[in-house]
């Protein structure tokens, strides 16, 4: 069985085909500038790259050359698109309606739209793919919706909750969400499998830590508490969002400038973080390296990066009352070894101790605690993908 996974943006369209048997990616690529002057399609196949420019002046057109490159030419995975079982889509906002992936009927679709002012900025274009996948696969190929809120469905409401008036909770469903689920889900789970134990029986903080950021809580294997918000904006300080801030904050700012809704959230969202504080980039990895030449705001963002993801580690904690794993993915979270050292460190009191031999490993689930380490601290790369498809399959079996 076949399955296409999707990741559709306002400008962009990710794609993945797996074959289930075996869970072997036959290709992979990207349809960028959708709708913009220069757009190109780039695939990935047969261990090579195939990059042409090409008019995609809107999300059809892409999944249109999406399905010509993948069976057509030196980059063809498959004779034909009817070899696709079925589709399944990165969906970012499920609200509280959806606690689990779905297979997308027209009911979904309206619910979906409901959901929209929740993520304005993703769920419309995560639809335009839904729509587009239907009329391009025809409607006898599923469709599969999977959310980045569903993992966090679980929290309970004292995790959920602001102490706004609760009217605002009830009119316009004003609450924490949370993202990031499928990659939460995905880590959680495999770190059990790791350790050879049932995700019933673990205590586990993962970290996801990448351009985006956030950390959950996942005790039994639900989430019970995560760092960002009704938007990913909050929680962690990230590439260019903030993470968190007194919420008075924002309002001295917007009195200080009368600066709009509008040209705030792009404040908050795109200006702000690595690349707000250190004015040099938003890549944690020319951080690291301006660091290490000497550069202060560099070294800040990234005392600043490890003090705040140990400051959610230890909230988590004592939220679980306990720990078992503490689990890195992303790309920081994966690659870099020195936040990891620097958020384990100085945690010995927890029961934390970080063997730096083996926190120099890379690209593979390992351990980097030492033997007598208390709590087991992995590193295990993500792949939201594969849980896309997994759940994709379980669905239309
Ligand atoms: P992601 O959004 O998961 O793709 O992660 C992107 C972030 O991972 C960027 O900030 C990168 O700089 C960071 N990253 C990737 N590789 C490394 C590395 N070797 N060391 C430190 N950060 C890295």
């Amino acid at each position: 069985m076949k399955i296409l996974v999707i990741n559709c943006g306002s400008s962009s369209l990710k794609y993945q085909l797996v074959d289930m048997n075996g869970e072997v990616v036959l290709c992979k690529g990207l349809c960028d500038r959708i709708g913009i002057d220069g757009s190109s399609i780039t695939h990935k196949a047969h261990g090579k790259e195939f990059k042409k420019e090409v008019a995609l002046p809107d999300h059809s057109e892409a999944f249109s050359q999406m399905v010509a490159v993948m069976t057509e030419g030196e980059g063809a995975v498959v004779a034909d698109k009817s070899e696709i079982t079925a589709v399944g889509h990165r969906v970012v906002h499920g609200g509280e309606k959806f606690s689990a992936s779905t297979i997308v009927t027209d009911e979904v679709i309206a619910t979906l739209e409901e959901c929209s002012p929740l993520a304005p900025l993703h769920n419309p274009p995560n639809l335009q793919g839904l729509q587009s996948a239907r009329q391009v696969f025809g409607d006898k190929v599923p469709q599969v919706a999977v959310f980045d809120t569903a993992f966090h469905q679980t929290m309970p409401a004292k995790a959920y909750m602001y102490a706004v008036p609760y009217e605002y909770y009830e009119k316009y469903a004003i609450r924490r969400y949370g993202f990031h689920g499928t990659s939460h889900r995905y880590v959680s789970a495999r770190a059990a499998e790791f350790l050879g134990k049932k995700p019933e029986d673990l205590k586990i903080v993962t970290c996801h830590l990448g351009n985006g950021s956030s950390i959950a809580a996942v005790n039994g294997g639900k989430s019970v508490d995560t760092s960002m918000g009704l938007t990913p904006v909050a929680g962690l300080i990230m590439g260019t969002r903030t993470g968190d801030v007194d919420p008075g904050v924002i309002c001295y700012m917007n009195d200080l400038t009368g600066k709009s809704g509008g040209d705030m959230s792009n404040i908050l969202n795109k200006q702000s973080g690595f690349l707000g504080v250190s004015g040099l980039s938003s890549d944690a990895r020319d951080l690291e390296s301006a660091a290490a030449d000497g550069n202060a705001r560099a070294q800040l963002v990234m005392e600043m990066l490890p003090y705040q993801i140990k400051k959610f580690v230890g909230s988590y904690i004592a939220a679980m009352n306990g720990v078992d794993a503490v689990v890195f993915t992303g790309g920081i979270g994966e690659n870099s070894s020195s936040v990891r050292a620097n958020v384990c460190k100085e945690m010995e009191f927890l029961g934390m101790k970080v063997d730096d031999e083996k926190n120099k490993k890379r690209g593979e689930d390992f351990d980097f605690s030492t033997d007598d380490s208390k709590v087991r601290l992995l590193v295990i790369p993500t792949d939201e993908e594969l849980m896309i498809a997994r759940d994709t399959l379980e669905l239309v079996k």
